[in-house]
């Protein structure tokens, strides 16, 4: 068990220092607000606001870091996480780094689905503890091999071979002539606590249930969008079937507006467009989509 050794007060949160979800973690906490300050030397250590310390570690170290309470909160993928086998309380889904474990076999191989994996066939693998323990809960004894990054094994593979390896669009798997045969665990970046600390630290389970809160609403805003629209006043009533808004439809009077007002709302990002395309079908006029900063139900 590692000590806190920061100063009380400051709640350190242990972040990937490069590779996939490193910007993504970065920007994020910048759109709730919380800039990296580095220190002339980019070291491993950067101010995050007022109450936050960042510390840069490997993605893959962030459970341990965050499990031996050298970090209060940590950012890391799921599948990290699981691997780890610590334990820590997750507290936010962030939505990026989404990905799948899956089991692959070559092209040309027989099996078509998990469950047809033979006993005792060899399974390469950078995550040998998630692999053993699904293999396990399927009844199905295989040969773990452990290996520190699967495309490099790919082309080592044999007929009979498994690899289990991350993957979000499956072009990298093609490349190697590996087929996909079924999921082991689904990932994505999650925001996760130092269980003890939480419990134990008001001021942490205060600052991390503070933090939690204002990146949901930046990641609730990243999917919405604020529209508006001049429309006919005689057309409010089916408008507002097109745009239910968050609360309800806002309407506004435009000034010498005759017929019009101006209908706000915020929309799904996914449904924008056949949304415009009902509005102009209505008679919609100077229609106008902008992003939102923050979004607390
Ligand atoms: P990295 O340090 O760049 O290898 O980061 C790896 C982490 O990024 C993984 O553990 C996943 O949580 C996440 N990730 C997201 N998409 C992928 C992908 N297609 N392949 C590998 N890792 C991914």
């Amino acid at each position: 068990m590692i000590t806190r050794t920061h100063p009380a007060g400051t709640i350190r949160l242990a972040l990937p220092h490069k590779g996939r979800l490193s910007e993504r973690a970065l920007a994020l906490l910048e759109s709730a607000g919380l800039r990296a300050g580095y220190r002339a030397d980019r070291s491993l250590m950067a101010t995050l606001g007022d109450d936050f310390q960042a510390l840069f570690v490997r993605a893959a170290d962030v459970p341990e870091f965050v499990a031996d309470g050298a970090a209060d909160l940590g950012v890391t993928g799921a599948d990290l996480i699981e691997e780890s086998g610590r334990r820590v309380t997750e507290l936010l889904d962030l939505g990026f780094g989404v990905c799948r474990l899956v089991a692959a076999v070559p092209e040309d191989a027989p099996i078509r689905a998990l469950s047809e994996i033979p006993a005792g066939t060899r399974v390469d693998t950078s995550f040998p503890r998630v692999t053993a323990g699904f293999f396990r809960g399927m009844g199905i004894s295989v040969e773990i091999a452990p290996v520190s990054g699967a495309a490099e094994i790919a082309p080592k593979l044999g007929v009979a071979d498994v690899v289990v390896d991350l993957t979000s669009t499956g072009s990298t798997l093609r490349v190697h002539h590996l087929r996909e045969v079924g999921t082991l665990l689904e990932s994505s970046a999650r925001l996760i606590a130092n269980p003890g600390a939480l419990e134990r630290d008001e001021g942490v389970a205060r600052s991390a249930a503070e933090l939690a809160t204002a990146l949901d609403s930046v990641l609730r805003a990243q999917r919405k969008r604020y529209l508006m629209a001049n429309v006919p006043r005689a057309r409010l009533r089916e408008v507002r079937e097109v745009l239910p808004g968050l609360s309800g439809l806002t309407v506004v009077e435009v000034l010498d507006g005759e017929g019009w007002v101006a209908a706000h709302a915020v929309v799904d990002e996914a449904a924008l467009y056949p949304t415009i395309s009902r509005l102009k079908a209505l008679g919609a006029e100077g229609i106008l989509v902008t992003r939102i900063e923050r979004l607390t139900p």
